[in-house]
Protein backbone atom coordinates (compact mmCIF):
# COMPACT_ATOMS: atom_id res chain seq x y z
CA UNK A 1 0.00 0.00 0.00
CA UNK A 2 1.43 2.98 -0.92
CA UNK A 3 2.46 5.54 1.92
CA UNK A 4 1.17 8.93 1.47
CA UNK A 5 0.97 11.70 3.72
CA UNK A 6 4.07 10.19 5.16
CA UNK A 7 5.63 14.00 6.53
CA UNK A 8 3.04 14.44 8.69
CA UNK A 9 2.30 14.28 12.46
CA UNK A 10 -0.44 11.83 12.89
CA UNK A 11 -2.68 11.47 16.14
CA UNK A 12 -5.38 9.62 17.54
CA UNK A 13 -8.21 11.19 18.35
CA UNK A 14 -11.57 9.59 19.88
CA UNK A 15 -14.55 11.88 17.82
CA UNK A 16 -16.26 10.87 14.83
CA UNK A 17 -14.39 12.06 11.42
CA UNK A 18 -16.58 13.08 8.35
CA UNK A 19 -16.36 15.62 5.76
CA UNK A 20 -16.27 19.30 6.97
CA UNK A 21 -16.42 18.22 10.64
CA UNK A 22 -14.08 20.75 12.55
CA UNK A 23 -12.62 19.24 15.66
CA UNK A 24 -11.37 21.37 18.89
CA UNK A 25 -7.76 19.57 20.62
CA UNK A 26 -7.39 19.13 24.22
CA UNK A 27 -4.46 20.73 25.93
CA UNK A 28 -2.16 18.27 25.65
CA UNK A 29 -2.14 17.31 22.26
CA UNK A 30 -2.69 21.51 21.08
CA UNK A 31 0.35 21.96 23.14
CA UNK A 32 2.37 19.22 21.05
CA UNK A 33 1.13 20.54 17.19
CA UNK A 34 1.40 24.50 18.85
CA UNK A 35 4.28 24.40 20.43
CA UNK A 36 5.78 21.02 20.28
CA UNK A 37 6.00 21.04 16.28
CA UNK A 38 4.95 24.70 16.16
CA UNK A 39 2.27 23.90 13.57
CA UNK A 40 0.29 27.30 12.60
CA UNK A 41 -3.31 27.87 10.90
CA UNK A 42 -3.30 26.20 7.30
CA UNK A 43 -0.23 23.68 8.68
CA UNK A 44 -1.83 19.53 8.15
CA UNK A 45 -2.02 17.05 10.53
CA UNK A 46 -3.41 13.29 9.88
CA UNK A 47 -5.87 11.79 12.24
CA UNK A 48 -7.78 8.44 12.97
CA UNK A 49 -10.24 7.46 15.73
CA UNK A 50 -9.76 3.58 15.06
CA UNK A 51 -13.19 3.08 12.75
CA UNK A 52 -12.97 6.19 10.56
CA UNK A 53 -9.54 5.63 8.25
CA UNK A 54 -7.18 8.05 8.26
CA UNK A 55 -8.01 11.92 7.44
CA UNK A 56 -6.21 15.04 6.20
CA UNK A 57 -6.65 18.10 8.46
CA UNK A 58 -5.50 21.75 7.86
CA UNK A 59 -4.99 23.81 11.67
CA UNK A 60 -7.72 26.61 11.84
CA UNK A 61 -6.70 27.58 15.45
CA UNK A 62 -3.10 27.86 16.79
CA UNK A 63 -4.08 28.11 20.26
CA UNK A 64 -1.18 26.19 22.58
CA UNK A 65 -4.77 25.38 24.58
CA UNK A 66 -7.08 24.20 21.78
CA UNK A 67 -6.23 23.69 18.59
CA UNK A 68 -8.29 23.40 15.93
CA UNK A 69 -8.55 21.40 12.68
CA UNK A 70 -10.76 21.44 9.74
CA UNK A 71 -11.10 18.18 7.90
CA UNK A 72 -10.46 18.31 4.39
CA UNK A 73 -10.47 14.82 3.20
CA UNK A 74 -9.88 11.23 3.48
CA UNK A 75 -6.97 9.49 3.14
CA UNK A 76 -6.95 6.15 3.91
CA UNK A 77 -10.52 3.85 4.46
CA UNK A 78 -10.21 1.75 7.88
CA UNK A 79 -8.86 -1.19 8.16
CA UNK A 80 -10.33 -4.13 9.99
CA UNK A 81 -8.67 -4.14 13.64
CA UNK A 82 -5.93 -6.79 13.76
CA UNK A 83 -7.09 -10.18 15.10
CA UNK A 84 -4.14 -11.10 16.62
CA UNK A 85 -4.12 -11.70 20.40
CA UNK A 86 -0.53 -11.16 22.19
CA UNK A 87 0.01 -11.91 25.86
CA UNK A 88 2.55 -11.50 27.96
CA UNK A 89 3.85 -11.93 31.51
CA UNK A 90 4.62 -8.31 32.82
CA UNK A 91 8.29 -6.78 32.54
CA UNK A 92 9.88 -3.92 34.83
CA UNK A 93 8.43 -0.62 33.61
CA UNK A 94 10.53 0.64 31.17
CA UNK A 95 10.86 -2.92 29.46
CA UNK A 96 6.82 -2.87 29.70
CA UNK A 97 6.38 0.34 27.90
CA UNK A 98 9.22 -0.88 24.97
CA UNK A 99 6.91 -4.50 24.66
CA UNK A 100 3.73 -2.83 24.37
CA UNK A 101 5.19 -0.24 21.37
CA UNK A 102 6.77 -2.93 19.80
CA UNK A 103 3.17 -5.54 20.05
CA UNK A 104 1.57 -2.56 19.05
CA UNK A 105 4.34 -2.08 15.36
CA UNK A 106 4.70 -5.52 15.20
CA UNK A 107 0.67 -5.89 14.39
CA UNK A 108 -1.14 -7.25 17.70
CA UNK A 109 -4.58 -6.22 18.03
CA UNK A 110 -5.38 -7.83 21.88
CA UNK A 111 -2.34 -6.86 24.26
CA UNK A 112 -3.16 -9.23 27.23
CA UNK A 113 -0.58 -8.65 30.56
CA UNK A 114 -0.30 -12.57 32.18
CA UNK A 115 0.16 -12.70 35.50
CA UNK A 116 2.33 -15.68 35.90
CA UNK A 117 4.01 -17.44 39.35
CA UNK A 118 7.62 -15.96 38.38
CA UNK A 119 6.17 -12.38 36.85
CA UNK A 120 8.17 -9.62 37.93
CA UNK A 121 5.28 -7.10 38.49
CA UNK A 122 1.67 -7.09 39.44
CA UNK A 123 0.42 -4.10 39.73
CA UNK A 124 0.13 -2.16 36.38
CA UNK A 125 -0.71 1.27 35.56
CA UNK A 126 -3.27 0.32 32.69
CA UNK A 127 -3.90 4.04 31.43
CA UNK A 128 0.10 3.97 30.99
CA UNK A 129 0.04 0.74 28.72
CA UNK A 130 -3.07 2.58 26.88
CA UNK A 131 -0.70 5.65 26.22
CA UNK A 132 2.02 3.37 24.80
CA UNK A 133 0.20 1.42 22.33
CA UNK A 134 -1.60 5.04 21.25
CA UNK A 135 1.93 6.81 20.92
CA UNK A 136 3.10 3.36 19.05
CA UNK A 137 -0.35 3.17 16.90
CA UNK A 138 0.31 6.81 16.01
CA UNK A 139 4.02 6.54 14.62
CA UNK A 140 3.14 3.07 12.82
CA UNK A 141 0.54 4.06 11.00
CA UNK A 142 -1.99 1.59 11.91
CA UNK A 143 -5.72 2.73 11.26
CA UNK A 144 -6.67 1.07 14.74
CA UNK A 145 -4.85 1.47 18.38
CA UNK A 146 -5.01 -2.40 19.71
CA UNK A 147 -6.86 -3.23 22.59
CA UNK A 148 -5.00 -3.70 26.26
CA UNK A 149 -7.20 -5.48 28.56
CA UNK A 150 -6.41 -5.71 31.90
CA UNK A 151 -4.10 -8.04 33.68
CA UNK A 152 -5.09 -11.57 33.85
CA UNK A 153 -3.33 -14.83 35.45
CA UNK A 154 -3.02 -18.01 33.62
CA UNK A 155 -5.23 -19.43 34.90
CA UNK A 156 -7.96 -17.13 34.00
CA UNK A 157 -6.55 -16.75 30.69
CA UNK A 158 -7.00 -21.04 30.10
CA UNK A 159 -10.19 -21.02 31.71
CA UNK A 160 -11.53 -18.51 29.59
CA UNK A 161 -10.29 -18.95 26.67
CA UNK A 162 -11.77 -19.70 22.97
CA UNK A 163 -10.82 -23.34 22.01
CA UNK A 164 -10.98 -22.24 18.40
CA UNK A 165 -7.96 -19.85 18.84
CA UNK A 166 -4.65 -21.31 18.85
CA UNK A 167 -2.42 -20.97 20.95
CA UNK A 168 1.42 -20.30 19.66
CA UNK A 169 3.55 -20.62 22.62
CA UNK A 170 7.14 -19.44 22.43
CA UNK A 171 8.64 -22.33 24.77
CA UNK A 172 12.68 -22.35 24.90
CA UNK A 173 12.45 -26.08 26.10
CA UNK A 174 10.91 -26.56 22.88
CA UNK A 175 13.61 -28.87 20.47
CA UNK A 176 15.17 -26.45 18.36
CA UNK A 177 13.46 -26.73 15.02
CA UNK A 178 12.64 -23.90 12.62
CA UNK A 179 8.81 -22.75 13.49
CA UNK A 180 8.06 -21.65 9.59
CA UNK A 181 6.25 -24.68 8.79
CA UNK A 182 4.30 -25.41 12.21
CA UNK A 183 3.06 -21.84 11.55
CA UNK A 184 2.51 -22.18 8.09
CA UNK A 185 -0.02 -25.25 9.05
CA UNK A 186 -2.24 -22.24 11.32
CA UNK A 187 -2.65 -19.79 8.13
CA UNK A 188 -6.25 -18.62 8.16
CA UNK A 189 -6.56 -19.55 11.28
CA UNK A 190 -7.34 -17.29 14.25
CA UNK A 191 -4.10 -17.03 16.19
CA UNK A 192 -2.66 -15.82 19.57
CA UNK A 193 1.21 -15.91 20.93
CA UNK A 194 2.23 -15.84 24.58
CA UNK A 195 5.98 -14.81 25.65
CA UNK A 196 6.19 -16.06 29.31
CA UNK A 197 8.10 -13.83 32.11
CA UNK A 198 11.93 -13.57 32.58
CA UNK A 199 12.40 -16.14 34.92
CA UNK A 200 10.09 -18.43 32.17
CA UNK A 201 7.38 -20.05 33.17
CA UNK A 202 7.42 -22.47 36.12
CA UNK A 203 7.29 -26.16 35.74
CA UNK A 204 4.15 -26.74 36.35
CA UNK A 205 2.60 -23.62 34.52
CA UNK A 206 4.56 -24.61 31.13
CA UNK A 207 3.40 -28.84 31.47
CA UNK A 208 -0.33 -27.23 31.52
CA UNK A 209 0.59 -24.84 28.87
CA UNK A 210 2.08 -27.38 26.27
CA UNK A 211 -0.97 -29.70 27.28
CA UNK A 212 -3.50 -27.85 26.07
CA UNK A 213 -5.49 -29.19 22.71
CA UNK A 214 -4.82 -26.00 21.58
CA UNK A 215 -1.19 -24.74 22.15
CA UNK A 216 1.49 -24.86 19.49
CA UNK A 217 4.90 -24.76 21.40
CA UNK A 218 7.21 -23.13 19.03
CA UNK A 219 11.10 -22.84 19.25
CA UNK A 220 12.88 -19.36 18.37
CA UNK A 221 16.15 -20.94 17.87
CA UNK A 222 19.22 -22.83 20.38
CA UNK A 223 19.36 -19.16 22.57
CA UNK A 224 17.51 -18.44 25.06
CA UNK A 225 16.26 -14.93 24.91
CA UNK A 226 14.74 -12.18 27.00
CA UNK A 227 11.39 -11.82 27.14
CA UNK A 228 11.10 -8.68 25.17
CA UNK A 229 13.22 -9.72 22.66
CA UNK A 230 11.42 -12.99 22.37
CA UNK A 231 8.16 -11.35 21.90
CA UNK A 232 9.64 -9.34 18.81
CA UNK A 233 11.01 -12.29 17.33
CA UNK A 234 7.63 -14.01 17.43
CA UNK A 235 5.61 -11.75 16.56
CA UNK A 236 8.00 -10.91 13.67
CA UNK A 237 7.72 -14.86 12.89
CA UNK A 238 4.64 -15.21 12.72
CA UNK A 239 3.79 -12.42 10.89
CA UNK A 240 6.28 -12.74 8.05
CA UNK A 241 4.89 -16.40 7.63
CA UNK A 242 1.16 -15.86 8.23
CA UNK A 243 0.59 -12.35 8.84
CA UNK A 244 -1.21 -9.02 7.70
CA UNK A 245 -0.20 -8.55 4.42
CA UNK A 246 -2.32 -6.94 2.34
N1 LIG B 1 13.59 -19.98 31.17
C1 LIG B 1 14.54 -19.03 30.59
C2 LIG B 1 14.09 -17.62 30.82
C3 LIG B 1 12.79 -17.31 30.09
S1 LIG B 1 13.06 -16.31 28.67
C4 LIG B 1 15.92 -19.25 31.16
O1 LIG B 1 16.26 -20.40 31.24
O2 LIG B 1 16.62 -18.30 31.52
C5 LIG B 1 11.53 -15.43 28.62
C6 LIG B 1 10.50 -15.98 27.64
O3 LIG B 1 10.94 -15.74 26.30
C7 LIG B 1 10.25 -17.47 27.73
O4 LIG B 1 9.26 -17.74 28.71
C8 LIG B 1 9.76 -17.79 26.34
O5 LIG B 1 8.37 -17.46 26.22
C9 LIG B 1 10.55 -16.84 25.47
N2 LIG B 1 11.76 -17.41 24.89
C10 LIG B 1 13.04 -17.09 25.19
N3 LIG B 1 13.92 -17.79 24.42
C11 LIG B 1 13.17 -18.58 23.61
C12 LIG B 1 13.48 -19.53 22.59
N4 LIG B 1 14.74 -19.79 22.22
N5 LIG B 1 12.46 -20.19 21.98
C13 LIG B 1 11.16 -19.92 22.33
N6 LIG B 1 10.81 -19.03 23.29
C14 LIG B 1 11.80 -18.36 23.92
Amino acid sequence: MPRTHATLPRLHVEPDLAEGAELTLGKEQSLYLAAVLRKVVGDEVVLFNGRDGAWLTRLTSDSKKSVTLQLVERIAAQTPPSDLWYGFAPLKTERLDYVIQKATEMGAGTIQPVITKFTQVNRLKHERLVANAIEAAEQCEVLSVPEVLPETTLDRLIDGWDTERRLILADEGEASSSPVEILSALKGQKIGLLIGPEGGFSPEERERLRALPYAVPISLGPRILRADTAAVAALAVIQAIIGDWR
